[in-house]
């Protein structure tokens, strides 16, 4: 089914909770208490020179279902929500009331076309939004590109994902200079091995900032779904 057919069903059917179908609302408040408990990620094994990272909840269930749903199927009235619990994350790894950067992981130009966009920056502007409504300076700077496009990681053990991504992204020199006196944060959508986050720190610290993460979602299951970025 094409993106936009199933953008279009989405639009004509009523909505219903993504956990329980309850009418008239994307994720209802029981549901979304139950899957959005931020807590620090540290996958097992821990790739040397993972950063800091706080996921919002588990990569299961109704977050699991609403993060595909904004990501692939273009649900963009889930990204406030999606928003709201990585801004919990944020200000997991980021605490305090200063100034946040916040660098989205960026995805491949071919996920971008599927996708008609991309979400991993919508979602961080969304999230910078929240941070500012909270009182707190915030700002998104894509910082990061991809300097090749890396593999599927769909199937991949965690060396075979560790060497695909080596070395993958470059940030913006500039970034040091954007980030004096701002706590940087990496977002993504969902953490696996952390192998991404460690690649996209290392690129960043190449250019002389400190780095923590927060991602929406995580989860040690990495092999069950497909991953592409
Ligand atoms: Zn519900």
């Amino acid at each position: 089914m094409t993106r936009f057919l199933s953008a279009l069903i989405d639009a004509v059917l009523p909505r219903s909770c993504l956990g329980c179908q309850r009418p008239d609302v994307a994720v209802c408040a029981t549901c979304w208490a139950a899957v959005a408990q931020p807590r620090a990620f540290r996958p097992d094994p821990c790739p040397p020179g993972l950063p800091p990272t706080f996921v919002a909840g588990e990569y299961d269930g109704v977050l699991r279902t609403a993060v595909l749903a904004a990501k692939e199927r273009g649900r963009s009235d889930l990204l406030p929500l999606l928003a709201a619990a990585l801004t919990g994350a944020v200000a997991n790894v980021a605490p305090g009331a200063g100034a946040v950067l916040l660098v989205p992981v960026p995805s491949t130009p071919a996920a971008v076309r599927r996708r008609g966009g991309d979400h991993m920056r919508a979602l961080a502007r969304r999230t910078a939004l929240e941070l500012q409504h909270a009182g707190r300076p915030a700002a998104v700077v894509p910082a990061l590109r991809l300097v090749r496009t890396p593999l599927d990681s769909a199937g991949l053990t965690a060396a075979e994902r560790a060497r695909n991504l080596d070395g993958v992204f470059a940030a913006d020199v500039d970034v040091a200079r954007l980030a004096a006196g701002a706590r940087l944060v990496l977002v993504d959508d969902v953490v696996t091995t952390g192998t991404t986050l460690t690649q996209a720190a290392r690129a960043l610290r190449a250019c002389g900032v400190r780095v923590s993460a927060a991602a929406v979602a995580g989860t040690a299951r990495w092999h069950r779904d497909r991953l592409s970025r």
